[in-house]
């Protein structure tokens, strides 16, 4: 618990102060908050990414000194992870952005996303419309706005369309999705990756959805920590049977993708590192992490809340900077997250990666700054505003990821995106196909029955 008592003695008086306040207060704070000095011996690997210069810097370095190291260990992911000083954060987001220019040039990916359903059978601890969650008026959007919303996609030349919703895994609700996907397919001439964003299924599903045409996955582990995963989730959810489903929806063919949160409570440096190894071992072909925002109203946002506000009401009235606790811990969220993304592509090398749209409720850059630290795809949310307020799996999520106008079709959402490219250094190749080039390797092309799309990297 905190204790500060106000002695503002001069510059003197100040420093001690602010020096006792950190003492005190740090264990208190999120381990993302606390800077770790650099200790002796760090690993020549580890030093040749903080010293790496990039095209931007006086040294001049090419871009193709930064290569990928698949086998970062434990140690040397952990040291890259942890808060250390702006300059190592800097040379770790050059190295990082200088791999995926070698692998895609100055471009970017698009996807568009479509929130089809917030009707959900669990009841994650950390999700805004969890089961239990009072007052979200549940919502599954038809099949006429939804053919309109794939025509809108394909039209605009997205060339992938995600389709999530929270889980359920009746037979209605398969058998319609099957239906739904095989349509978009021939209405669009095969011209849309199908992405299906939907939990936890079984392998008769699955493979239903992916004859039916659906060729992509995201589906979250959250962490690969199963003790952790037991505090985020109530006991009836299971970490090992997610991970199942992961290796389910590779065995069948899927580009499979995942990813996990940064910052939530319990967590631990260790964590993250050992987050970053899963999903090279998982061979993921889509990485989908982000900042973990709390939801008020859900039994893991109500405490953490509550505990902000508590540390905010003794930092009222200091006499130093960042006595404005929010903006502090969003910068160092960011800045977490900034290092995920950085070493994943390091680890991952030649796995999509998204620049989460969630980056946004704690930076109006933060897209930006993920598109500058490896990221190469975006997502924008092009479900009709209507449904919008019904999706808050995260707090202020309705207000950031765009859609503007009440109609059918977004407005705007174009032009926003490449708006949010050019200034994160890249530029969206609309209309082009972007495997993971990870995941054609894996087939040696194409999975299997695909067809009707060229891939650029193909
Ligand atoms: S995170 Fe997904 S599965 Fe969990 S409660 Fe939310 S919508 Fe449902």
């Amino acid at each position: 618990m905190l204790s500060l008592p106000i002695r503002s003695r001069g510059l003197f008086g100040i420093v001690a102060e602010y020096s006792s306040f950190l003492r005190k207060a740090e264990p208190a704070l999120p381990f993302f908050m606390r800077s770790t000095p650099i200790p002796d011996g760090v690993s020549d690997r580890v030093r040749k990414i903080w010293n790496f210069g990039g095209e931007n810097s006086l040294s001049k370095r090419p871009e193709s000194e930064a290569k990928a190291i698949p086998d970062l260990s434990f140690d040397e992911l952990k040291m890259l992870l942890q808060k250390h000083t702006p300059e190592t954060d800097a040379a770790l987001f050059r190295y990082s952005n200088s791999i995926a220019n070698q692998l895609f040039g100055n471009k970017c990916y698009v996807r568009a996303l479509v929130e089809f359903s917030n009707v959900c059978r669990k009841n994650c601890k950390y999700c805004g419309i969890r089961k239990d969650m009072k007052g979200v008026r549940r919502y599954t959007i038809p099949d006429h706005e939804l053919m309109a919303l794939a025509k809108f996609a394909y039209e605009n030349k997205f060339t992938s369309l995600v389709l999530q919703s929270g889980e359920l895994g009746t037979e209605t609700r398969i058998s319609w999705l099957c239906d739904m996907i095989k349509k978009i397919v021939k209405e669009t001439n095969d011209g849309l990756r199908i992405v299906i964003s939907i939990g936890e299924l079984p392998h008769k599903d699955y493979k239903a959805l992916f004859d039916a045409g659906a060729r992509r996955t995201l589906t979250r582990i959250e962490t690969s920590n199963p003790k952790l995963y037991a505090k985020l989730h109530p006991k009836d959810h299971s970490w090992q049977e997610r991970v199942d489903v992961l290796k389910d929806q590779s065995a069948i063919g899927y580009m499979m993708g995942t990813g996990v949160m940064a910052g939530v409570p319990h967590q631990v440096p260790g964590d993250l590192a050992n987050d970053i190894l899963f999903l090279r071992d998982m061979k993921a072909s889509m990485i989908g992490m982000g900042p973990w925002i709390p939801s008020p109203g859900t039994p893991l946002g109500d405490p953490f809340l509550a505990q902000m506000t508590r540390i905010t009401q003794r930092l009222e009235g200091r006499p130093w900077d960042r006595s404005d606790l929010k903006k502090w811990y969003n910068e160092d969220l960011l800045k977490q997250t900034l290092r995920m993304y950085a070493c994943a592509r390091i680890v991952c090398y030649d796995v999509n990666m998204a620049a989460t749209t969630a980056l946004e409720v704690i930076s109006p850059t933060g897209r930006q700054q993920a598109l500058r630290a490896g990221c190469n795809i975006m997502m924008p949310n092009i479900t009709p505003r209507k449904y919008r307020d019904g999706y808050e799996i995260y707090t202020k999520k309705a207000e950031v990821d765009g859609g503007g106008a009440d109609t059918l079709i977004p407005v705007g959402t174009i032009a926003r995106v490449d708006k949010v490219a050019a200034e994160g250094g890249r530029v969206v190749d609309w209309g082009v196909v972007k495997d993971p080039l990870h995941h054609l390797r894996k087939w040696g092309g194409h999975p299997p029955g695909l067809k009707g799309l060229t891939s650029a990297s193909s």
